[in-house]
């Protein structure tokens, strides 16, 4: 397999399927253009390092869904 490995934030297993692989932030690099942290589907809103527009959005869902 070449490819980048993707490695889940949450379980840190490694996630195989693309279709289960999702982006939960992006971390700056001290000299590089920093990485993308990626988490299986199911454990996405569990990891708590969540961007600020990932977080936004996720409150709009929540807000609309308590109406
Ligand atoms: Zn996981």
């Amino acid at each position: 397999m070449t490819g980048p490995v993707r490695v889940c934030r949450h379980c840190d297993g490694v996630i195989t399927d693309p279709e289960d692989a999702v982006i939960v932030a992006h971390e700056q690099g001290n000299s590089g253009p920093g990485w993308t942290v990626w988490a299986h589907r199911d454990h996405a809103e569990l990891v708590d390092t969540l961007p600020d527009d990932f977080m936004r959005v996720l409150l709009r869902v929540w807000s609309v869904r308590s109406r």
